[in-house]
């Protein structure tokens, strides 16, 4: 603070201006002590939109963003982890309307980014795809009719096909279909599917272009853990420590055990859910997804082109209980069990209370059986012969490699399960966990955390110009600064 007084005093007598001063005081600052403004720990799509956001609209001097892989974008971000699909509320039929409202200007941020890219870079991200929800029998059909209703204001290019109509959008759907099986779809073609994990990239890249050295990507550092002293947070990492006044945690699953480490969020537990995906020659042109039962966390398998298997759909993804923070590799199962809060009797009640649910239960069971060597993939045909009734089990194969994890919350003072979005904060520090549509509406939640920020800055030492942010990135005027993923949710 003597500091800031002598170096600010200083720029007065030399007549430099503000806005100059303060970034001169800034330097000198961070000169002194190599610490930040902001830190961010975590690469995926939404710490890199976060650093994108605070780049491209603030006046922050000094950001740092820790991810543990030497690349951006390699957990649930990558596009082997997660479905691809821009969740923009049409299809998602457990979105109310009005969030679908909500999540549509929000995840339109991300195609408006693409927007400014170069084609070559812009193709590689996003792609358009057909897309659509299909009802299989009486009351699916009901619900999806009265969906319609509800949402041809919003989604005026939703078109309304029956079986005739849906034969021609997607012909795999209805052939072998049983004629006298009820169905109706609602179909777009104005879906996107999305490399999550190469958005990321991008960001991150754009990030440097336009701040240059006061933002410092530290790949291929490990946060093990923070403190704070003396109002200073201090990061230690596997390389060092890291010294920031504002961290924001985005590190998804792994955020919460870092906010419990500093005594935030001790009430909330985590269910570990493994969602797997399968292969079959290609049978759709589109994404075609179903109608959700209200009474389940997890969506109904869908099946989606992939924009890393040129040639096949993928379909999931299904749900396994896996207890780990990151799909694949067991070396998380102990930050899981530290991060779920395992010695807790209150934790072991909720799990039961949830899991024990009968729907859960045998659906869990069920999904248990999808993953068995051989057999599995006969267990899981019927579910996507509701899609495409010719599938045969020959035509399915696990897609190995590919597969993220859904870490759902559980509130351990309710056992209750928490679908939509984590965030706490906290003192000059958020954590944020970003389940389903994290990564779609990943600059909508980076707008909001830049304005979040604010708060934590001592009078007019930060600005963001949100103004800017909306004018170059909104498609439309998006009114609200509540975060649409925060809510009821759709896990896809
Ligand atoms: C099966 C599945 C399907 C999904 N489908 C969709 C979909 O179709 N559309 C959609 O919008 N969303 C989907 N999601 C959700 C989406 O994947 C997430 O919302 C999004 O990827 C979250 O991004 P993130 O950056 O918060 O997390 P991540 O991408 O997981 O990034 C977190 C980063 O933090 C880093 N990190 C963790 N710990 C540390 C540490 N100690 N030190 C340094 N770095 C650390 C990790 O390495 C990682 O890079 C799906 C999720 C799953 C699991």
């Amino acid at each position: 603070m003597l500091y800031y007084c002598i170096t600010s005093n200083i720029a007065i007598v030399l007549g430099v201006n503000e806005c100059a001063r303060k970034r001169l005081c800034t330097t000198l600052k961070n000169m002194e002590n190599d610490r930040y403004d902001i830190v961010i720990v975590g690469g995926g799509v939404s710490g890199t939109a976060l650093l994108y956001a605070l780049s491209h609209y603030t006046d922050i001097q000094r950001i740092a963003l820790i991810e543990k892989y030497h690349l951006f974008g390699q957990v649930n971000s990558h596009a082997k982890n997660n479905s691809q699909t821009l969740h923009m509320g049409d299809i998602e039929t457990n979105y109310s309307a009005e969030k679908a409202r909500q999540v549509r200007g929000a995840a339109g941020m991300v195609k408006r980014y693409t927007e400014t890219l170069p084609p070559e870079e812009r193709d590689t991200i996003l792609r358009r795809v057909q897309k659509m929800v299909l009802a299989v029998g009486q009351g699916e059909v009901e619900t999806l009719e009265k969906r319609h209703d509800a949402l041809k204001e919003i989604f005026p290019e939703l078109q309304k096909l029956d079986a005739h109509g849906i034969a021609e959008a997607e012909p795999e759907v209805m052939r072998g279909r049983d004629p006298h099986e009820l169905v109706l779809g609602l179909c777009s073609s104005q879906g996107y599917a999305v490399d999550f994990g190469l958005l990321a990239r991008s960001f991150a890249r754009r990030a440097q272009e336009a701040a240059g050295n006061t933002v410092n990507l530290l790949l291929g550092h490990t946060v093990e853990q923070i403190e704070r002293r003396d109002g200073v947070y201090i990061l230690n990492t596997d390389k060092g420590p890291v010294r920031a006044d504002i961290v924001v945690v985005n590190a998804d699953a792994h955020s919460l055990g870092f906010a419990k480490s500093l005594g935030y969020g001790k009430e909330f537990s985590l269910i570990p859910i493994a969602g797997s995906f399968y292969f079959t020659p290609q049978k759709l042109r589109g994404k075609v997804y179903r109608v959700q039962d209200p009474r389940m966390p997890f969506a109904a398998v869908h099946g989606d082109p992939d924009l890393t298997a040129p040639g096949l759909t993928r379909w999931g993804p299904t749900a396994r209980f896996y207890p780990a923070l990151e799909a694949g590799k067991l070396s998380t199962m102990r930050q899981f069990f530290s991060a779920s809060g395992m010695h807790r009797i209150a934790t072991w009640a909720s799990f039961g209370s949830i899991l024990l649910d009968p729907l859960r239960f045998w659906y869990l069971l069920r999904n248990f059986f999808y993953d068995l060597p051989v057999i599995g993939t006969y267990f899981l045909l019927p579910q996507l012969r509701k899609i495409v009734p010719t599938l045969r089990g020959r035509d399915v194969r696990r897609a190995r490699g590919y597969g993220g994890m859904r870490l759902q919350r559980v509130d351990t003072r309710t056992r209750e399960l928490l679908l939509g979005e984590g965030k706490i904060i906290g003192d000059k520090i958020i954590f944020n966990m970003s389940p389903s549509p994290g990564a779609s509406v990943c600059l909508y939640n980076a707008m909001r955390d830049a304005e979040a920020i604010s708060g934590f800055f001592p009078d007019e030492d930060y600005h963001f110009d949100k103004a800017r942010m909306a004018r170059d990135l909104c498609e439309e005027k998006i009114e609200t600064i509540e975060d649409p993923s925060l809510y009821d949710t759709y896990a896809s």
